[in-house]
């Protein structure tokens, strides 16, 4: 046993010095694989000094590294550059270049991108994995999608409940995002932005299929807006068949994500379940002496506190019914089963996670208790 551990330190130690040129801290998000894919963290809405953010875009990589995510884009403003004077750049790739080269001794994706930038209805968008940005800075919007399509992009709608466009916070599908929807050049939308998630804009996702994004849509520094405030930048989740850039793309534009707020978690029911699923596991499962309470213990891998209400017929002895499995930790659970059972299904609600506007998803564990 003591060699063991002794040997695991090492392996720990030695990868760490593996990893020296490593940005990772231990606020580092982490979320478990489900159904055969990757879970990969993702940030495809942020700003540099190339548009109206305020930092170098290697800040955007470093900033990513600390967070631990799979992939970023710098996504800037095509056709507003409030910078423009002091940093003039004619070429709108500049700062994906800038981006990759600052990455290129680390273990994350930088993907292009490009916000283009109109007034309501139109609103704004996000073109990923654009080949050329400059072609997208065209006078019609109508053009810009058309030429995003052409670069194979996926495109999506960003912060349609956005106020200073939409004065009642109130998103609406309108005709220009049917038709780009009608097209196949409009794939996804943001329900979650800066850490303001839009009911409406989940059921917009749902009505039209389209792929549900989480970002942090920085300005300013992730430390200074979120961190320092209590909270992790919103990010999606991508449910990828591998970790590329191509597994990356065919899994937004198939509609695998779920986004996420620090304990918000948003999501198509056939991705939220199976990532809660995961996130959970079950042990210690056991009677206290001579009772019919049954202790057992939840412990949460992801780096998301996890909400759940008792959906049981039985209740709890040690806990309200609605309680918190934090992050990386546990709770032990002390379940009245009023009768010694072989096995039970723990059902739970996950109060903090939407599938649907207003709808929790409800997970099962199916437990065996055994016998002693
Ligand atoms: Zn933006």
């Amino acid at each position: 046993m003591k060699i063991q551990v002794l040997s695991l330190a090492l392996l720990i130690c030695l990868s760490l010095n593996a990893q020296d040129h490593s940005h990772k801290s231990t606020r580092a998000f982490s979320f478990p694989d489900v159904s055969g894919y990757k879970t990969l963290t993702t940030d495809f809405h942020q700003h540099t000094v190339f548009s109206d953010g305020n930092v170098w875009p290697t800040i955007r990589i470093m900033e990513a590294l600390r967070d631990n995510l799979d992939a970023v884009s710098l996504t800037e403003h095509l056709e507003y550059q409030p910078h423009s004077e002091d940093i003039p750049h004619p070429d709108r790739n500049r700062a994906y270049q800038i981006a990759l080269n600052e990455a290129k001794s680390h273990d994350l994706m930088v993907i292009s991108g490009s916000e283009i930038t109109r007034g309501a209805p139109i609103g704004h968008s996000n073109a990923l994995f654009v080949t050329d940005a400059n072609k997208l800075l065209v006078d019609k919007a109508e053009d810009a999608f058309a030429s995003a399509k052409k670069q194979d992009a996926f495109v999506f709608w960003n912060h349609p409940a956005w106020y200073p466009q939409n004065p009642n916070g109130n998103p609406k599908l309108s005709d220009f995002q049917k038709e780009r929807i009608k097209n196949g050049e409009l794939h996804g939308i943001e329900v979650i932005n800066d850490g303001d998630y839009a009911e409406e804009s989940l059921a917009m996702a749902l009505e039209n299929n389209l792929t549900i994004m989480g970002t942090s849509d920085i300005h300013g520094l992730i430390d200074w807006h979120f961190k320092e405030k209590g909270h992790s930048r919103p990010i999606t989740l991508v449910f990828a068949k591998e970790r590329t850039k191509a597994a990356l793309k065919e899994a937004l534009l198939a509609g695998r994500t779920v986004a996420v707020f620090d304990e918000l978690l948003v999501g198509k029911e056939e991705y939220l379940k199976p990532l809660l699923k995961a996130c959970i596991e079950i042990s210690d499962i056991a009677y206290i002496n001579k009772t019919s309470i049954l202790k057992v213990t939840l412990t949460n891998n992801s780096s998301s506190d996890l909400l759940f209400q008792n959906k049981m017929p039985y209740t709890f002895y040690s806990h309200p019914p609605l309680f918190t499995v934090p992050a990386k930790g546990s709770t032990t659970l002390q379940i009245k089963t009023l009768e010694k059972k072989e096995n039970i299904t723990l059902s739970l609600e996950a109060v903090g996670t939407y599938m649907a506007p207003k709808q929790h998803p409800t997970i099962e564990w199916e437990i065996e208790v055994g016998t002693e």
